[in-house]
């Protein structure tokens, strides 16, 4: 293991421990992450005695700044890039009512027990007499050669002790691609309710992380078969099953769901375009109907998608700013370019798509491909021959009209101080025939032209210039 801990900060730390007598270790997530050849900057420091004053001393020796936590009798230090955290061994005993544990000093295996999962408990020790060493008492290594999430102890009293940790075991399974052991799987089944005392918060963070993840399927799927999805967005469980009238039968909006949201995965890491596409079909299961003759329609989804998405980022405690916004945005346009595809692509529908989707125009476009999930190989080249053709119909527009971010050529202001009009109805009038004929081709997006339309068009109000 001594490879893997070439830092120089280990050997202080060894001095310190060494001089003082301590017995310290590196534990969890950075030496699981060693393993699993994933580099890490956080790393977890245990000390056999008191983790605040550890840190004090190192600390000093490494001429940094200490954070200390005295509530939770830890203390932290950031040196060069690494952030390093530091906590005495400790034993651990919980109450029904908090995830917050009973705690008092134990030994390392105590420390490890108290642990989430075998593969996060595993510790080196950093002692010079056994420097490098692995103690692993419960075969973390073992699982993470084998890919499984197991916990040290009873799986059903560390899920019950702690429910945050059910929302962890998803998220390592799915950041990883790890299978949760059977009994482990069970006992979230078994505790799912628990997850009530955990905050929404902190539930929100894992599932972000799932999202994050490069195949964000698996934890879903996880999340639904334990019966947690359902506890914590029961909007999106609704989206699974498929119900068959006259034989007629819908794709199941859940596995849609989740095949979208992989998809645009492979082209994008933005969180929130991840998030349009979890939502994008989020109103399927309220506005369902079969229509004789016609089979099963989902009329208006996308408006009520639209309108849900606030309700939904406030119950799960995502922001409610500008990410909101586009998100929504996404899922009121995201039938667009779809229906743009399939007809004869005016230049005037075009124009209205880059006004209404401005600057997210790519992004639609990237969750409209994503969004193609049929198994017919002739649909889905059709479809993504469309698409290619809608974009460089975008481009060309946008080239010659500007559409995109646009605006009025001739602002509100220029209207009142035009025709002497205070700010009112009519003003609105004027600027939306303006807008109106831009985007139908009637006249192009300039100022000459603009104002030659609406001199005609205030004609109509009954409005005289009373400047030029
Ligand atoms: P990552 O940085 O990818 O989230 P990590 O394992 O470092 O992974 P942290 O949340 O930083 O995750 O936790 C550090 C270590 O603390 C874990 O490896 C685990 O040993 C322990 N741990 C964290 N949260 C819990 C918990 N809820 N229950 C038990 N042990 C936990």
């Amino acid at each position: 293991m001594e490879q893997h801990l070439q830092h120089p900060v280990f050997k202080s730390l060894t001095d310190i421990a060494d001089l003082h007598r301590i017995e310290v270790y590196v534990i969890g997530g950075y030496v699981r992450d060693i393993f699993l050849n994933r580099p890490s900057k956080d790393i977890d420091i245990v000390v056999l005695g008191n983790g605040i004053e550890f840190a004090e001393l190192a600390g000093k020796q490494l001429k940094s700044k200490v954070a200390v936590f005295k509530n939770f009798g830890t203390a932290m230090l950031k040196f060069q890039d690494l952030e390093i955290e530091f906590v005495g061994a400790r034993k651990e005993s919980y109450r029904s009512d908090s995830r917050k544990p009973i705690v008092e000093n134990g030994t390392i295996e105590d420390d490890q027990l108290r642990r989430d999962f075998t593969i996060n408990a595993l510790a080196i020790s950093l002692n010079k007499k056994n420097y490098g060493q692995l103690v692993d008492p419960f075969n973390g290594l073992n699982d993470l050669s084998n890919k499984l999430i197991r916990t040290p102890l009873d799986p059903e009293l560390t899920f019950s002790d702690d429910p945050l940790r059910m929302m962890r075991a998803i998220r390592f399974a799915t950041q990883l691609d790890f299978t949760i052991d059977s009994t482990a799987l069970n006992a979230i089944k078994k505790q799912k309710e628990r997850i009530c005392i955990v905050s929404k918060e902190r539930i929100t963070d894992e599932l972000n992380k799932v999202i994050l993840s490069k195949v964000p399927s698996i934890g879903f799927k996880y999340l639904f078969d334990t019966g947690l999805l359902q506890l914590i967005f029961p909007q999106m469980a609704n989206l699974y099953g498929v119900d068959i009238i006259n034989g007629k039968g819908h794709k199941d909006n859940f596995y849609h769901t989740l095949q979208v949201l992989d998809n645009i995965c492979e082209t994008t890491t933005d969180l929130w375009l991840r998030w349009a596409a979890i939502l994008h079909d989020i109103a399927k299961p309220a506005t369902k109907r079969f229509e004789e003759g016609h089979g099963w329609t989902f009329h208006g989804h996308e408006d009520k998608g639209a309108r849900m998405v606030p309700k939904i980022f406030a119950q799960l405690k995502l922001p409610l700013n500008e990410k909101m916004k586009f998100v929504q945005k996404l899922v009121q346009l995201h039938l667009r370019p779809i229906v743009l595809a399939q007809e004869v692509v005016t230049d005037s529908a075009v124009r209205r798509l880059l006004f209404d989707a401005g600057e997210d125009i790519e992004q639609l476009m990237l969750l409209c491909n994503a969004d193609v999930t049929t198994k017919n190989e002739y649909k889905v080249k059709k479809y993504r021959n469309n698409f290619e053709l809608v974009k460089q119909k975008l481009k060309d527009v946008e080239e010659r009209d500007k559409i995109r971010n646009w605006q009025p050529p001739i602002s509100g202001n220029d209207i009142m101080e035009i025709f002497g009009l205070s700010a009112g109805r009519e003003v609105g009038l004027i600027k939306n025939a303006i807008r109106e004929a831009i985007l139908e081709g009637e006249i192009t997006n300039t100022y000459n032209n603009a104002l030659a339309f609406m001199l005609e068009k205030a004609k109509e109000f009954g409005l005289k210039p009373i400047k030029r």
